[in-house]
């Protein structure tokens, strides 16, 4: 396994346990700010608590019967060209330099592919690394539509959540299935995270997402030649919070004050798409009061450019 996982808080309620673990990255610093581990997804399985069920085709098409822990199985797909691939070599995180520039790489070197949405044309806020208990507050305090990026695995333990989001108007990208730094994985893996968290939102919303965040906004054109092929456009952003940094006991990295002032600096232009976080409740209060200086004036990602929600809404049988 790739990722350490400590155990951040072990809550019970009425014989239900949450197990909250933190995905972690190991890499070395890869930001000019020299702070190191950027706090992954926050990856949560809530024991006694039902699941989205593993539907009939999903076991007719792979074999299996449950859902994947956080290292999901390659299916292998009709669809899915290895020869269009691009032979770019895998890197870890915060490691550049591996492949040439026209491989672009956003992590490594902010490049962005022609069909990469980044911005937007109203400073809209999003949300990654739900769904979770605090994503609920959110929700419940929100007057917009705004785009997350959720987590597969976080789809199946949270459907509740899920379903919630969706009532509420909002809108849902792939986030992948369990928050792994994409250009380090074989190409295999890379399909493996970006199927299953493709089923978790077909079996749990019955749709087919259209948009992709990569996690740590890692994506080369290795990346994107796979996503293209299930259909996915890739999103990233042009105004970062940094607001995990609060999640972390350095007091010097980021405070909240901070996040504020950056963020009335951003309304003078008006445009662009936040990063933001909505795993934890410490950023999701956050973001309700980064949505509060904003205020509703703000577009979903498909609203940005004008794009469709889904690939595919299929009707909910039963
Ligand atoms: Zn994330």
């Amino acid at each position: 396994m790739k990722f350490p996982i400590s155990v951040l808080d072990h809550l019970s309620c009425k014989q239900v346990a949450l197990l909250t673990a933190v995905v972690a990255s190991v890499s070395a610093a890869s930001n000019d700010s020299g702070v190191g581990q950027p706090v992954g997804g926050l990856i949560s399985v809530r024991v006694g608590h039902s699941q989205t069920p593993f539907p009939e085709w999903l076991t007719e098409f792979t074999g299996l019967k449950e859902w994947p822990g956080i290292d999901p199985p390659y299916i292998p797909m009709d669809f899915i060209d290895f020869d269009q691939i691009p032979d770019y070599r895998s890197y870890e995180q915060g490691v550049c330099g591996a492949n040439p520039r026209e491989s672009c790489s956003f992590d490594c070197d902010h490049c962005v592919a022609p069909d990469d949405v980044f911005t937007c044309s109203k400073l809209s806020q999003t949300f990654d690394d739900g769904p979770s208990l605090a994503t609920e507050r959110l929700l419940d305090n929100l007057d917009h539509k705004t785009t997350f990026f959720n987590l597969g695995i976080n789809i199946v333990n949270y459907p509740d959540v899920y379903k919630k989001i969706l009532d509420g108007g909002h809108l849902v990208g792939t986030h992948t299935w369990s928050h792994p730094f994409l250009p380090s994985l074989s190409n295999e893996k890379i399909i493996a995270q970006l199927q299953w968290s493709i089923w978790a939102m077909n079996a749990t919303g019955h749709h087919l997402p259209k948009w992709f965040r990569p996690p740590y906004g890692a994506i080369d054109n290795r990346v994107r030649a796979i996503s293209r092929m299930f259909g996915l456009q890739a999103v990233l952003w042009d105004h970062d919070t940094f607001d995990w940094q609060l999640l972390v006991e350095d007091q010097s990295l980021r405070t909240e004050e901070s996040i504020y002032r950056d963020i009335q600096d951003w309304k003078q232009s008006g445009t662009g798409l936040i990063l933001e976080h909505d795993g934890a409740f410490k950023t999701v209060q956050v973001g309700i009061n980064v949505g509060r200086i904003l205020g509703n004036d703000q577009m979903t990602v498909a609203e940005c450019v004008g794009g469709s929600d889904y690939i595919k809404s299929f009707q909910q049988e039963g």
